[in-house]
């Protein structure tokens, strides 16, 4: 047992050093390690409750069986070690004789069985039910077997020593199973009843009664028993059934027949196999998909604690000045934690279950992108870790300019990633959703546009006159600047710079004011807002876009310079002290969640929560019946993003004889309409269909009198997407337009 353990221990000790080098090879990265408490409640929630692993009912039961078993059963090859010195090894309190180790044992075979069950299920979805999100790799289906059949290890183990225990039970003159019995002559309580066996074999009762010497007994036969006191005093050739070992006792009673050479030889067997199988697969793990044993729960912890905001590119002009990778080219410039979340990986196949882009035929699976980093990773693990001895791993360049790099830095993007994969990407955040082990996509993809866009200047042809337009006209379609407030026409809304003191400040966002079709929703809103007497104003050419495609598409520098300029813009009109209502998502998203690392703290809505709020309040009051069957889109950027699901719902069920319908993928859930992460502005990549497309045929699948959504993105989308399959006579509108019509309308007598 020395030799097994030393060498098993010492051998993943050593892998799991070089793991630990690799992972540091990454650039620093901090924010990790903040607000323990919550950083702990979410391994709580998602590491031992698994959470998310529920969203795959069955698969998620089988996880959580194989989780609880493992951490039970690890307890148990402790034991089985210490076993391997001491054969009565028990930690001095799980003893068969202890209740601790009576109740332990009860529900360490219990979840035997239920890791049975687990590895029975993952082997079914692998080998028979193929499902195409998993990867049927001999790797995976070693592993299950493994865990397999430690666990059928350690019940043979159990069961061919309860046989031995019993039959050494019945040997003659040994005493099994003492019970105090009450002394009926009241004259000690030293009596004792005994079961034992005769010379011949046969279950007999004794008693033992203290006599007059102190400490001494006379044992008295008390004849046969003919219903033996002890379970394991039976003179049946099977041991008895003891709850305390139920998978054991039912395994032991198919090896009653058995001699005791082939018992002793079964009861070694068990013992060996799974002690010498943990530590195989102990050492397997680091080379194998099921590393997240190891790395999940610091995963779990170290997580983005706010996945909506892309960590910005700090010192934007020192790094050029120093001739620094702007973006990830080498893929020792991803962080240290990019690395662990490649590590961590479970290859579940969820990410790219629900990503837009590889449902509809585009060459991006987000699984395959870690699984790609990560295999890249592994294959130069060695010249990667004595290359950063040398090397300065924050971007400077490593040889000279016109050299070829070596292999293990080569260029990412062509070398191990197709840009197709990563322009495909709407950065719509399912995959981040869906992963149980929270691995993160979107800022690795936008990180490795960044690179494209800005040092090898290779991007989209059509984002080249979204990036001038932005550049010059301050909005992505090139509209004159001064006309941004023209959609307020006869309305007499007011400007900031008419109304500094207006207690909130309607941010309209490009498309809001630019689109014919969006500035109705725009017009509905600040209609709803003035019938409700908000205090509102606008700040018309004063408004610069977010930045949000320019940064999407891997233009950082480009969202830099709006994040200051709309930043100094809204701090001159103390916008920290009042409310920002906006009706696009992505502008809510970047105002709310990005432009803090620019010195901008707002608090801003979404026009749905503002809207609920004044209908809560009864400052809205919806007249008109309307009576439509309208189904609800959700947009990433406002649920998946920022969590908010509700608000456009209670919006359109304060409606009066609207029915609100739910198509199957919907909420956190809710699939992509294909606009987001600048794809807006460029043309999608080659698929079998457009991402909005398949939206669209979902919702029409709830048959619907009207389409609703809470994006101005997501409006375009969709309407071509009704276009396409010829249901333009279904509407297309957003809730606040509903809202409006039915405040607007008198209602029908
Ligand atoms: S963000 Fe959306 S489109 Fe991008 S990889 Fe994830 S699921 Fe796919
Ligand atoms: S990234 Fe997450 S969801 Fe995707 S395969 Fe890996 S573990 Fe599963």
């Amino acid at each position: 047992m020395s030799i097994l353990l030393l060498t098993g221990w010492g051998i993943f000790t050593y892998s799991a050093r070089r793991r630990w080098k690799l992972m540091m090879i990454g650039a620093k990265e901090g924010g990790r390690f903040d607000q323990p408490a919550r950083r702990l409640a979410l391994v709580w929630h998602f590491a031992v409750k698994q959470l998310r692993m529920r969203r795959y009912p069955l698969a998620g039961l089988a996880h959580m069986f194989i989780f609880v078993g493992f951490v039970v059963l690890l307890l148990r090859s402790l034991i089985l070690w210490g076993r391997g010195f001491d054969e009565s090894f028990h930690f001095w309190i799980f003893g068969p004789d202890q209740w601790l180790g009576q109740t332990y044992s009860f529900f360490k075979d219990v979840f035997a069985v239920l890791v049975i069950l687990g590895t029975l299920v993952f082997f079914y979805y692998r080998l028979i039910a193929r499902l195409p999100r998993m990867t049927l790799s001999t790797e995976g289906l070693i592993i299950l077997s493994i865990i397999l059949m430690m666990m059928l290890a350690d019940i043979l183990y159990d069961a061919a020593n309860l046989n031995l225990r019993a039959r050494e039970h019945r040997t003659p003159g040994v005493t099994l199973a003492p019970v105090q019995i009450p002394n009926e002559a009241q004259t000690s309580t030293h009596v004792v009843r005994l079961t034992t066996l005769d010379a011949e074999g046969r279950p007999i009762s004794v008693v033992q009664e203290p006599v007059d010497d102190p400490g001494a007994f006379e044992t008295k036969q008390t004849g046969f028993m003919e219903e033996p006191e002890s379970p394991l005093a039976q003179a049946s050739p099977n041991p008895p059934f003891l709850v305390c070992e139920p998978a054991g006792s039912v395994a032991a009673r198919f090896l009653g027949g058995l001699s005791d050479g082939p018992l002793t030889f079964l009861k070694h067997m068990g013992f060996w196999t799974h002690s010498a199988l943990v530590l195989i697969f102990l050492n397997l793990l680091p080379y194998s998909k099921h590393f997240h044993i190891i790395t999940g729960v610091p995963n779990v912890y170290t997580q983005s604690l706010h996945p909506a905001r892309l960590p910005p590119i700090v010192d934007m002009d020192g790094k050029l000045e120093r001739g620094e990778t702007l973006g990830i080219k080498r893929i020792d410039q991803f962080s240290w934690k990019a690395i662990l979340d490649f590590y961590t990986c479970t290859e579940c196949g969820r990410c790219s279950d629900h990503c837009p882009a590889t449902k509809t035929g585009k060459k991006l699976s987000p699984k395959h992108f870690t699984l790609d980093l990560r295999d890249f990773l592994y294959q130069h693990d060695a010249a990667l870790t004595s290359a950063t001895k040398n090397d300065n791993r924050n971007g400077h360049p490593l040889q000279e300019a016109d050299a070829e790099p070596p292999e293990h830095h080569k260029d990412l993007v062509d070398g191990v990633i197709d840009p197709e994969v990563l322009w495909a990407c709407t950065s719509c955040r399912a995959c981040e959703v869906e992963c149980p082990v929270f691995i993160s996509y979107v800022d690795k993809i936008v990180d490795m546009r960044r690179y494209l866009v800005q040092e090898r200047g290779e991007f989209p042809n059509e984002l080249q006159t979204a990036f001038r337009s932005l550049e010059s006209a301050f909005n992505p379609w090139g509209f004159p600047a001064e006309d941004r407030g023209q959609w307020a026409e006869n309305l007499g809304v007011k400007t900031l710079a008419e109304h500094p003191e207006a207690e909130v400040i309607f941010w309209v966002g490009c498309m809001p004011s630019f689109d014919d079709r969006a500035k109705r929703v725009t017009r509905a809103t600040a209609q709803l807002m003035q019938r409700a007497g908000v205090d509102f104003a606008i700040l018309a050419s004063e408004e610069q876009c977010t930045g949000d495609p320019a940064r999407r598409a891997g233009n950082e520098y480009l969202f830099q310079l709006f994040a200051k300029t709309n930043v100094e813009t809204l701090n001159r009109y103390a916008a920290d002290k009042k409310r920002i209502v906006t009706t696009c998502p992505h502008c809510l998203n970047t105002l709310l969640n990005e432009y803090p690392d620019f010195g901008g703290r707002y608090e801003v809505v979404h026009h749905s929560t503002f809207l609920s709020e004044l209908l809560r309040q009864g400052k809205l009051k919806p007249q008109r019946a309307i009576s439509k069957r309208v189904v609800f889109h959700d947009s990433c950027y406002l649920g998946r993003y920022n969590d908010v699901y509700d608000a456009p719902r209670d919006v359109l069920k304060s409606i009066p004889g609207l029915t609100v319908l739910e198509p199957v993928q919907t909420r956190d859930r809710g699939m992509c309409c294909g606009a987001g992460g600048a794809q807006m502005f460029k043309e999608e990549e080659h698929g079998d269909q457009r991402v909005n497309q398949l939206r669209t045929r979902q919702l029409l699948d709830t048959n619907p009198d009207a389409v609703s959504s809470a994006c101005p993105f997501c409006m375009r989308m969709l309407t071509d997407g009704l276009a396409d399959h010829d249901k333009s006579d279904i509407p297309q509108l957003d809730f606040a337009e509903m809202l409006w019509e039915s405040i607007s309308t008198p209602p029908t007598t």
